[in-house]
């Protein structure tokens, strides 16, 4: 699926403020809106325009556009991948179900039909949209790294399975509301200064969901919800970090009565490693080598979270130094990049020698000595007179 630029869409920046994008969202369906504008491509832009304010005007799933967004659009291309769409999924049975953005069609619809034609209205009767619910996984440091599928069970409101979600009780049917007569609100017209002016507003007899249930399904008290249980798999995409959260679309409660699903927020906690610390996608760790190594350079084994790797020492490296490892760092989340791991060296001191390697020592001390001046105060000196070199 193509990446679409939600902010592209609606005209706006990056860091427009909430009003601006509700602002740029009614100017642009006041103009696109199929009852109004029968262009070919109008509809398509009219659907596109309210996919875009859905993720921008919900804080939630703005922040996870931020910070995912391609990688929710491209679920196929190593992103999220199968079943974990993202933000594919905001055509159709969303576009007008959450109450917010019914409140601001409402307001916009009775600016727009103030003249009292009714006969092209675009949006049924009122399901309400089941609630958003969050988990928390726990992962292994490594599980961040490489991924992993995760089978996460939770309870939800779901679909009754005695009605099958529609409230009745079985072998009985919802009727329709006589007071809207199916279509969940109530059209009046009122008599203004500028002509006839119409409004509209949620049937309090039905309360918008254009049906009244006679005889109740026991099971879920006529709401055509229950308890139930949930497992789904939640596939943890390479390079995720700690308080990162992943959006599972219609994996939350059931709206009442065959209301739509709300979506599954999955927050990510990982635990921390003792080798390892990590920052963005670089990797940090500590190696140590002796003296000799350090002086002389060498040749020294060392740890990646991809398996021992080798890395070489030069001669006269000093203490602290942070070599680079490139490639051997965190995968990046969204791309085929890849971070670099940072070795810092700590060059171990011996606590105790034996008689032989002191002597060694004090030769080498001797040995760095001859061109230094034969002043009694020098290291040189206090060393020769101490062990009678
Ligand atoms: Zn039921
Ligand atoms: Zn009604």
């Amino acid at each position: 699926m193509a990446q679409k630029d939600y902010y592209d869409i609606l005209g706006v920046s990056h860091d427009a403020s909430e009003d601006d994008i509700k602002k740029a969202y009614r100017e642009l369906t006041k103009k696109y809106h199929p009852d109004v504008n029968h262009e070919p491509g109008a509809e398509e832009k009219f659907k596109e325009i309210n996919e875009a304010y859905e993720v921008l005007s919900d804080p939630n799933k703005k922040a996870q556009y931020d910070q995912f967004g391609s990688a929710g659009a491209n679920a196929g291309a190593g992103g999220f991948g199968q079943g974990f769409s993202g933000f594919n999924n905001f055509n159709g049975n969303t576009q007008f179900t959450s109450s917010g953005d019914f409140d601001d069609f409402e307001d916009i619809l009775n600016s727009f039909f103030g003249n009292g034609s009714s006969s092209q209205r675009s949006s049924g009767p009122r399901q309400k949209k089941g609630s958003d619910l969050e988990y928390r996984v726990h992962l292994k440091f490594e599980d961040a790294i490489f991924g992993k599928n995760v089978d996460v069970s939770y309870d939800r409101m779901d679909r009754c399975p005695t009605c099958h979600g529609n409230g009745a009780k079985p072998g009985t049917e919802p009727q329709q509301c006589t007071n809207c007569h199916g279509s969940g609100f109530i059209v009046q017209q009122v008599q203004s200064l500028f002509g006839v002016q119409q409004t509209r507003r949620v049937c309090p007899t039905c309360h918008g969901s254009g049906q009244i249930i006679k005889e109740k399904c026991t099971t879920c008290s006529g709401r055509g919800i229950t308890r139930q249980k949930n497992t789904i798999t939640v596939q943890i995409p390479k390079g995720i970090d700690n308080g990162q959260q992943l959006v599972k679309e219609g994996a939350g409660n059931a709206g009442p009565l065959n209301g739509a699903y709300g979506s599954l927020y999955v927050d990510v906690d990982i635990s921390s490693s003792t080798k390892y610390k990590r920052k963005n996608y670089d990797l940090y760790s500590e190696e140590t080598i002796n003296y000799a190594q350090a002086v002389l350079g060498d040749k020294v084994k060392v740890d990646t979270v991809y398996g021992p790797g080798e890395m070489t020492i030069p001669a006269g490296t000093q203490p602290n130094t942070v070599m680079k490892i490139k490639g051997k760092g965190v995968p990046h989340l969204n791309s085929s990049g890849i971070g670099n791991q940072y070795v810092t060296l700590k060059i171990e001191v011996p606590r105790k020698l034996n008689e032989k390697q002191k002597k060694a020592l004090l030769n080498y001390v001797e040995a760095m000595g001859e061109n230094k001046p034969n002043d009694d105060n020098s290291f040189f000196s206090r060393m020769r007179e101490r062990f009678d070199l």
